[in-house]
């Protein structure tokens, strides 16, 4: 069958390959370089002595272990993210609806009435109880209630006040800021982007001059920065890229040149990512990075490009598959950046995501998977635009697009209407 992939193929073309070809001057970049390949190189062999026919596979049942327990208990490594709270929800909800793993319901709904206590008097969500009202949280939030997808999670989201809260970050040059007082980038335009369509509060005003300021992002690299001027960074490239395309401006990016940038950001020996020019492969960025290659296919489709592949993205899946299978997991469960790191609840929810990506080509029309080792290794498809799985994203839009817009600030009106 086409499309079955080879073990190992990739590993066995690129580890025979020269690895790191620079022009002989030894630098910190070079010297760390070479440190990740060697590390790498050790994890390859160890893993072809110890396995005769070399099937690289997930461990599902200890990532489901190291999951389920995260949702109740936390070590006090974790204090640093109590402004991140929300973020924990969605990075271990989403990683489990990958894994096909459902949610019990007293776990959901504690989940909901958690994120409730995070939902701010002046709407949006916080990153913990009491804290203030924030984009970042609120998207997670956001996405953690709609993967939940039940009443009860719809009911928690104050429509209104959020409508009230992303209005109040607006900046009146299309941007947006994170939190009132705080700072511009990027990911802001993307969390209310995101969160706006879900809910169904998206007015043109709101996102008025939003596209033109994240077209200022694209520099001459082809990627996104975070700020215009700035380095292009594989995630302020996929949040300015997705905001597009809620926005349905994606058009206006210079498509060839992020095209180029990004799959140029797939390491030649490693197979994973790196989220910026000469940096190190990072797991996180299989789905940053990888995760622009559906958006990136879907908008050259519609601008008519006829060279495009029908059955495979514009990055190399398999090698993907293979850097996340044999060297992100971590043996006890959960995912890491690379060889070496300990893991964490978000490498693990976005090695997933990359993981899904590189499995699973197409959209609910077209479908076509590349499963490297057994069927076992296959996770549910993610969305490209809002990383929740599909489904979860249509039943969200079929709820709130029957709920009316909220009402919107307007003039007062006159004199004789009022009282
Ligand atoms: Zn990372």
């Amino acid at each position: 069958m086409d499309g079955v992939p080879t073990p190992l193929r990739c590993f066995n073309e690129y580890h025979s390959a020269e690895m790191l070809v620079d022009d002989g001057v030894e630098t910190v970049t070079s010297v760390e370089q070479k440190k990740v390949e060697r590390s790498i190189k050790e994890v390859v062999s160890v893993y072809k002595q110890m396995h005769s026919l070399p099937q690289p596979t997930l461990l599902r049942e200890q990532h489901y272990q190291y999951l389920k327990k995260g949702l109740r208990h936390l070590s006090d490594a974790y204090e640093c993210l109590d402004a991140s709270r929300p973020w924990l929800c969605f990075w271990i909800l989403h990683s489990l609806e990958l894994l096909e793993e459902p949610i019990p319901t007293a776990v959901a709904s504690d989940v909901c009435q958690f994120l409730s206590r995070c939902q701010s008097p002046t709407g949006g969500f916080s990153g913990g109880p009491g804290q203030h009202a924030h984009l970042a949280p609120t998207y997670a939030a956001v996405n953690a209630l709609c993967i939940i997808g039940t009443e009860e999670s719809y009911n928690i989201i104050d429509r209104k006040k959020l409508l009230d809260f992303l209005l109040s970050v607006k900046q009146p040059n299309g941007s947006f800021v994170m939190h009132v007082g705080g700072e511009v980038d990027v990911r802001s335009a993307y969390c209310a982007a995101s969160v706006a369509t879900l809910t169904n509060i998206l007015t043109p005003k709101l996102f008025e001059d939003t596209a033109t300021w994240i077209l200022s992002c694209q520099n001459w690299e082809g990627g996104l920065s975070g700020v215009p001027g700035l380095e292009a960074h594989g995630g302020y490239t996929f949040c300015g890229t997705a905001a597009l395309v809620i926005l349905g401006k994606e058009h206006m990016l210079d498509l060839k040149a992020l095209l180029r940038w990004v799959v140029s950001r797939q390491m030649r020996f490693e197979g994973g990512f790196q989220g910026r020019s000469n940096k190190l492969v990072d797991g996180c960025y299989s789905f940053w990075q990888a995760g622009l290659l559906p958006l990136l296919h879907r908008a050259l489709f519609k601008e008519g490009e006829s060279e495009l592949s029908r059955q495979h993205w514009m990055f190399e899946q398999q090698a993907l598959q293979e850097y996340i299978l044999l060297c992100c997991q971590n043996p006890g469960g959960g995912l890491v950046d690379k060889p070496g790191k300990s893991r964490d609840f978000y490498h693990t929810c976005y090695c997933l995501s990359g993981l899904s990506i590189a499995q699973h080509f197409g959209n609910m029309d077209l479908h076509h998977e590349m499963i490297l080792g057994e069927e076992e290794n296959r996770l549910a498809p993610t969305h490209p635009v809002y990383n929740i799985c599909p489904e979860k994203v249509s039943k969200a839009l079929q709820h709130f697009h029957q709920l009316p817009l909220p009402r919107q600030p307007g003039p007062p009106a006159p004199d004789h209407l009022q009282s």
